[in-house]
C-alpha cells in the first residue's frame, strides 16, 4: 500500500521531508541521512520542489531514487506558479511512468525579488489540485498554515480557501508551529467549514534558533518566547541546544497524538539526528516493525 490516503485510512502515519541537494557533496550527505533513517520504516517520505520549477529535475531524480532504491513510498511536491498546464502534465506523465502515487499540490511563491514568473498558468494551489485530480491516479495532499498563510488577508478567507482545496484533495500537511492550540484551532475551523479530511502536523525540531526564526518569519509562524528562553539555556553549546529543541518537539508530538492527529510529518532539513532522537523519545521504535 503506497497511496497516502490509504495509509492514513489504515492508521497513524509517520513521514519525513527531504529537499533535493544542489551539489555532489549534498547528495552524498543525503544518501547517508536516508540510509540512517530508512530502518525506521517511515510510511512515506516527501521531496520538496523549488519555487517556479527551479528543482524540477533534481526533485524528480530524488523521488525516482527513493522509489527505486528504498522500500519507502515517495511523495513529490509540485508547485503551480511558474508553470504552464502542459508542463505540469509532462511532469505528471513522468511520475506516473515511474510508479509514483502521491503528489503534494502547492501554490508556490512568486520570485523573491517581487517580480512575476515569466509564464504561469496557475495562481492558486486549488487549480493544481483540480488538474492533478483530472489527470488521475495520484493521492493528493495540500499545504495548510495553522497560523494563517502570510498572504491571507484574514482568518476567515484563509480557512475558506483551505477548506475548498482540501475537500478536493485527500489530506493536508501543515507548516511547522510550536503551540498545539494552533493545530487544534485549524482542525476546528476546517470542521466548521464542513471539511474533516486528515490534517497531518508538520514538525520542526528547533536545533538552530536563528535558522528556524528566519524560516518562521517567512512562513507566518510564531516562535514563542518560552521556546526561545528554553533553548537559550543551552548558551553556546549547540549539542545542548539541539537536545532541548528535540525535547520540545517531542512534547509537542506527544500532545498532538494525544489530541488525535492522524500522523506526524518531520521536516528533516536532510539531517538524520534530530529525527532519530524524536523517534526514540516518542517510543516509535517499538511501534514500527
Ligand atoms: P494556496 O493554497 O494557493 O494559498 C496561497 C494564498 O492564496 C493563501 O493566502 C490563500 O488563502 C489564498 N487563496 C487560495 N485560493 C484563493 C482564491 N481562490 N482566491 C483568493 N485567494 C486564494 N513551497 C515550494 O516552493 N516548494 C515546496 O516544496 C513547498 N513545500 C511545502 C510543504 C508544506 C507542507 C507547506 C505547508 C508549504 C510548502 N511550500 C512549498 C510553501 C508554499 O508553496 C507556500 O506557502 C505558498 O506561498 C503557498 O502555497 P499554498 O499551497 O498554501 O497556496
Amino acid at each position: 500500500m503506497a497511496r497516502i490516503a490509504d495509509l492514513l485510512a489504515a492508521g497513524t502515519t509517520y513521514s519525513f521531508e527531504f529537499f533535493p541537494p544542489k551539489n555532489e557533496a549534498g547528495w552524498l550527505s543525503l544518501g547517508r541521512t536516508i540510509a540512517e533513517l530508512e530502518h525506521l520504516a517511515p510510511h512515506y517520505v516527501s521531496v520538496t520542489y523549488g519555487a517556479g520549477g527551479s528543482t524540477r529535475t533534481r526533485t524528480a531524480d530524488l523521488v525516482s531514487w527513493v522509489k527505486r532504491q528504498t522500500p519507502i513510498s515517495p511523495m513529490a511536491h509540485l508547485t503551480g506558479q511558474g508553470h504552464t498546464r502542459a508542463e505540469i502534465r509532462d511532469i505528471l506523465i513522468d511520475y506516473r511512468a515511474e510508479g509514483v502515487e502521491n503528489i503534494l499540490a502547492l501554490g508556490g511563491d512568486p520570485p523573491a525579488d517581487g517580480s512575476a514568473h515569466a509564464v504561469s498558468e496557475y495562481q492558486f494551489s486549488s487549480e493544481l489540485v483540480d488538474d492533478v485530480r483530472e489527470f488521475g491516479g495520484f493521492s493528493i495532499g495540500v499545504a495548510a498554515h495553522p497560523e494563517l498563510h502570510p498572504r491571507s488577508p484574514d482568518r476567515d478567507s484563509d480557512r475558506r480557501h483551505l477548506a475548498a482545496k482540501l475537500v478536493r484533495a485527500d489530506f493536508a500537511i501543515t507548516q511547522f508551529f510550536f503551540e498545539v492550540d494552533h493545530y487544534l484551532a485549524l482542525v476546528d475551523d476546517l470542521s466548521s467549514h464542513g471539511c474533516d479530511k486528515p490534517v497531518v502536523p508538520g514538525i520542526m525540531p528547533v536545533t538552530n534558533l536563528a535558522q528556524v526564526s528566519r524560516m518562521a518569519h517567512m512562513s507566518g509562524a510564531e516562535v514563542p518566547g518560552w521556546l526561545v528562553e528554553r533553548v537559550a539555556k543551552a548558551g553556546d553549546d549547540p549539542d545542548e541546544a539541539s537536545r532541548i529543541g528535540v525535547e520540545i518537539a517531542s512534547e509537542l508530538c506527544a500532545r498532538l497524538l494525544e489530541a488525535g492527529a492522524p500522523g506526524l510529518h518531520f521536516y528533516t532539513l536532510n539531517r538524520s539526528g534530530p529525527t532519530r532522537d524524536l523517534w526514540a523519545n516518542l517510543g516509535l521504535d517499538r511501534a514500527q516493525p
